[in-house]
């Protein structure tokens, strides 16, 4: 999404459209975190503002994605959402380095030219909202790592042999008792 700076202004716009997935999704085949996938363009909500020509934005981004659990490998629908605020100034000036920005939590970046183009730093957003691995739930019990059965949806003989081998102990105990 490209903005012309001549029609930001001091006073806040706003804009809501969506973004295609295919350039998200060629990145995160390439890794690291490669277990989402997003499943159609995502929708963008920005506030956004010129102050000289420095230019704020704010927002969020909201996509539906499918994921691969990284215990038990299943696939599974995922919503994420991410609220997000950076600030662009033009290149010479970042350049420059002598400015200080004091809110911390603005990310800055540089425009060049008439136009800012939004979508890579709303893409990046994105990708730091998809930056740990995916779990299906929090009661995912994953793969068994001896016959890696799903032990969402089975359950295996290879339980017993999992246990801490102190346990085993204790039973030999119990047996040479007899
Ligand atoms: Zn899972
Ligand atoms: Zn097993």
């Amino acid at each position: 999404m490209k903005l012309r700076v001549e029609d930001i202004s001091a006073k806040v716009k706003t804009l809501d459209y969506h973004e295609p997935q295919a350039d998200v999704n060629r990145l995160l085949e390439q890794g690291p975190v490669c277990e989402y996938r997003v499943q159609r363009p995502y929708a963008i909500h920005l506030s956004y503002y010129r102050s000289g020509m420095e230019i704020f934005f704010s927002g969020s981004l909201d996509a539906e994605l499918t994921a691969t659990c990284a215990r038990c490998a299943e696939d599974f629908p995922l919503h994420r959402r991410r609220d997000f605020r950076f600030v662009l100034a033009p290149k010479s000036i970042g350049e420059d380095g002598g400015r200080n920005l004091n809110a911390e939590d603005l990310e800055f970046s540089t425009y060049q030219g008439e136009e800012v183009d939004v979508s890579p730093l709303v893409r990046e957003q994105l990708l730091l909202a998809l930056s740990a691995p995916p779990v299906c739930g929090d009661g995912c019990r994953g793969l068994c790592p001896q016959c890696g059965i799903n032990l969402n949806l089975n359950s295996c003989s290879c339980s017993a042999s999992n246990l801490d081998p102190r346990l085993d102990a204790l039973r030999s105990l119990k047996v040479s008792r007899r």
